[in-house]
């Protein structure tokens, strides 16, 4: 085992634990184990059908790999932030795509870390036995983009409910989970000192709601990604299903960004890495030209340096992880780490799909739908400028650009 290792130096913090080599090698194996029963073909006919991949979603549940990050006292399997980063890499660099059940990774930390003993109580273990779903994260509208304090949906308190009238736009997997995290704006912006202050965080209970003003529209994307438009119309939410303090849930929400950041930036690895597999196991049997194409510098370069960036973009992941799970600050780092991670995958794609030729864009090959999927790192779930605007104004100390 290769072990870095430095004392915590937040007076909350553990001591900082990274792995430089191949950690996790079982989880890795045992995940690879199940990704192999989902190949390519099973993800094209998802994809032709605008489908969501129950089964593959139901085989990480019932694995235990979506409840990884849930405490072992509500059912889950408490590993740290790191594990979950693996399960996410592995699958992707298995050729699977993790993102439709990743997010129930990522939201239930607000829940975990904000929502009082009994909603935890009710939630987390459903959630963990795969019997409840919190695959859905309402934070984005479309008229307010990237600018999220200014968000427009608002719940208003009417005694013991909440109503809420408003719209989200790319909410992913709404039409497949049964709760949504959503953050709507509790008191008017213009009545509040911050502007990120008067938001705050409810789990709506989409069974309930559909049909009681709650309507779930899909989005015709460039990837399959199950995503949706959302509209409120006076849905009511019992005062109970509010996280935590009301007003705060904007500061509930960022906690939890570094650790969907993380995860996020895992996957772009694994697909990177899935890139890179494939393009020069492509490269070392095409011949032309009387040679392998993989002989010629211009293929084999950009192949190398893809490799090269994606190690480099590895261990950024690994930092922040090591700094998430040690309870340290790590902003920067996640930052970072999403951002590298998603370049290097990119490039890592172009390289792949330049070597494939023509080949790239035949169905079958699957590098023009991984291609067109890892495109959205970069946008999603926070685009590239704000995360560099993000390092400008916090990390480098230049005034605020936004
Ligand atoms: C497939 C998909 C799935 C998604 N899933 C979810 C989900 O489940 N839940 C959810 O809440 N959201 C989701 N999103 C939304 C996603 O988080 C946003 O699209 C993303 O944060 C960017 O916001 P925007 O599209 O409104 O772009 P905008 O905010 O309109 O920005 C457009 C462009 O302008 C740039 N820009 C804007 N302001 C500045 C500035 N000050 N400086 C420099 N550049 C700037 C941005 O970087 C971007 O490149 C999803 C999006 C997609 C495409």
């Amino acid at each position: 085992m290769n072990v870095l290792q430095s004392e915590g130096s937040q007076s909350d913090g553990g001591a900082l634990l990274m792995e430089l080599g191949n950690d996790y090698p079982e989880l890795r194996e045992a995940v690879q184990r199940i990704c192999a029963d989902f190949p390519g073909e099973y993800w094209r006919g998802i994809e032709e059908k605008e489908g969501y991949p129950a089964e593959f979603v139901s085989a990480l549940t019932e694995a235990g790999y979506l409840a990884a990050l849930i405490p072992e006292a509500y059912g889950g399997s408490g590993l740290p932030l790191r594990a979950a980063a693996v399960i996410l890499e592995e699958i992707n660099a298995s050729g699977c795509t993790a993102s439709q059940g990743h997010a129930q990774m990522y939201i239930m930390g607000t829940l975990l870390r904000h929502g009082s003993e009994t909603q935890k109580q009710v939630y987390l273990p459903e959630i963990a036995a795969g019997r409840l779903r919190l695959q859905a994260f309402g934070v984005t509208e479309p008229t307010t983009g990237s600018d999220t304090t200014q968000l427009k949906t608002r719940a208003v308190r009417k005694g013991d409910r909440y109503v809420i009238n408003g719209q989200k736009v790319w909410t992913s997997r709404a039409l497949y989970s049964d709760l949504m995290l959503l953050l709507a704006r509790t008191t008017p912006v213009e009545e509040v000192k911050k502007r990120s202050d008067g938001l705050s965080v409810f789990l709506v209970d989409l069974r309930e709601a559909q049909g009681r003003g709650l309507e779930i529209s899909p989005i015709k994307a460039m990837i399959n990604h199950n995503t949706t438009e959302v509209f409120f119309n006076d849905v009511e939410v019992p005062a109970e299903n509010l996280i935590g303090e009301e007003g705060k849930g904007f500061r509930y929400i960022v906690d939890g960004l570094n650790a969907e950041r993380i995860l996020v930036a895992s996957e772009a690895v694994g697909d990177g890495r899935w890139f890179v597999k494939r393009a020069v196991d492509y490269a070392n049997s095409r011949r032309v030209f009387g040679r392998t194409i993989g002989q010629n510098q211009a293929i084999q370069f950009p192949l190398a340096r893809a490799h090269a960036e994606l190690e480099a973009a590895d261990m950024m992941c690994r930092r922040a992880a090591a700094l998430f799970d040690a309870r340290q600050h790590c902003g920067a780092e996640a930052n970072m780490a999403k951002l590298l991670a998603s370049e290097a995958c990119w490039h890592a794609a172009e390289a792949a799909m330049q070597t494939h030729g023509g080949f790239a864009f035949a169905k079958e090959y699957d590098i023009e739908r991984k291609w067109r999927e890892c495109r959205l790192y970069q946008i999603a779930p926070i685009s590239s400028n704000l995360v560099l605007a993000y390092l400008g104004q916090h990390v480098l100390g230049l005034e605020r650009s936004y």
